[in-house]
């Protein structure tokens, strides 16, 4: 089995789909993250960047099974789930994770009422694909498949969120978006998640300067995710979850002024792999 570990980023923009010339190079499309342990495929959110991975997956024959993590079940992060094209095949294995939904109905429920009506035409029952839905509690420890750890913690966003580390071959990479870091001491569950990390994925929405003015949306800036990635002593830090108001040339001006400020901390475009 191989243990190269990569990352691909399908979606990173926050709470809205916002395509356009003002965003083509950074990317319009809600969060959808994929790592890749060796051959086998691991998906965090489903926000609308989902379906071009979709169309991925079809096309290459490896990887056939694949798992879905959420953060949480806001839309930007699921509304791309009933576009997945792998959820149409016969034969492919999708399992669907979420933590913290209990003790309400489960992601399951979720899921169902999403692609309900009057919202959707279809029940996620007239897809192919052999679904299985996990829940678990945000904390645990999971082991989705041979080789690889899933560390898992609540965040602090409206309504919960949780935030995962992947551990395959050595290496780590944490997925924390959707959460307000503020200025720190910085939260303990949050920050397990980050320590010593290689890579570390961080909702980075606003800039210090739009923080005031939304105190309790559950988003950070990027000079907070910055201090948090020091004092996690994680390696490479990337801004996501941007919010749509900033187009590129915001973006640009972002990028800039982070690395400066950290260096290897970068600004998570769609299209963008790292290699671990
Ligand atoms: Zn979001
Ligand atoms: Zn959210």
């Amino acid at each position: 089995m191989s243990s190269s570990m990569l990352i691909r980023f399908w979606g990173v923009r926050g709470s809205i789909p916002c395509p356009g010339p003002g965003t083509a190079r950074y990317g319009g499309n809600t969060p959808c993250v994929e790592v890749r342990c060796g051959d086998q495929v691991l998906i965090f959110d489903a926000g609308t960047g989902i379906r071009d991975l979709g169309h991925a997956l079809i096309n290459d024959k490896s990887g056939r099974d694949a798992d879905i993590f959420f953060t949480h079940c806001h839309l930007d992060h699921i509304m791309g789930l009933p576009f997945f094209e792998p959820l149409s095949r016969e034969g492919q294995k999708l399992g669907i994770w979420a933590g913290s939904l209990r003790p309400a109905a489960g992601i399951a429920d979720a899921v169902h009422r999403l692609m309900s009506f009057p919202l959707f035409p279809i029940g996620i029952e007239s897809f192919h694909a052999n679904i299985q839905f996990h829940d678990f509690c945000a904390g645990e420890k999971l082991g989705p498949r041979p080789g690889i750890t899933l560390r898992t913690a609540a965040l602090g966003h409206p309504g919960g969120a949780t935030g995962y580390r992947v551990e395959f071959a050595g290496r780590s990479v944490a997925y924390l978006t959707d959460l307000e870091l503020g200025d720190g001491p910085f939260d303990e569950g949050a920050m397990g998640l980050a320590r010593d990390a290689d890579v570390i994925i961080v909702d980075a929405t606003y800039t210090d300067e739009e923080i005031p003015a939304h105190l309790g949306w559950g988003h950070s800036s990027w000079q907070q995710v910055a201090k948090f990635a020091d004092a996690a002593g994680a390696k490479k830090a990337c801004l996501f979850h941007h919010d749509p108001a900033h187009d590129d040339a915001f973006m640009d001006k972002v990028a800039a002024a982070a690395a400066k400020a950290r260096p290897d901390t970068v600004v998570a475009r769609e299209g963008l792999c790292i290699e671990l």
